[in-house]
Order: C-alpha cells, then sequence, then structure tokens
C-alpha cells in the first residue's frame, strides 16, 4: 500500500523510463507521456 501514485486508472502499465534521462520516470497524462526533468514528451 502507498507504493502506487498518481500512475493512471487501469493499473496496467507501469510509467516507463525517459529516453532521454534515463533515470527518470514519464508521467502519464491523457494523450501523452512527459518528463517533468527534460520536458520530453511523447504524444499516446
Ligand atoms: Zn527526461
Amino acid at each position: 500500500m502507498g507504493a502506487r501514485k498518481n500512475y493512471g486508472n487501469d493499473g496496467s502499465t507501469p510509467n516507463e523510463h525517459c529516453p532521454e534521462c534515463d533515470d527518470s520516470f514519464l508521467a502519464e497524462h491523457d494523450d501523452r507521456f512527459h518528463c517533468g526533468k527534460c520536458s520530453y514528451t511523447r504524444w499516446k
């Protein structure tokens, strides 16, 4: 309990690592994934 925070609704896919930072995770939004560290964005 408590390990999962704001990672989507279906819980089927853990967040991907950012391809730019590699050590940072991408935050999932409605239509895209976004890295808060380098601002990398990948559209779904
Ligand atoms: Zn990044």
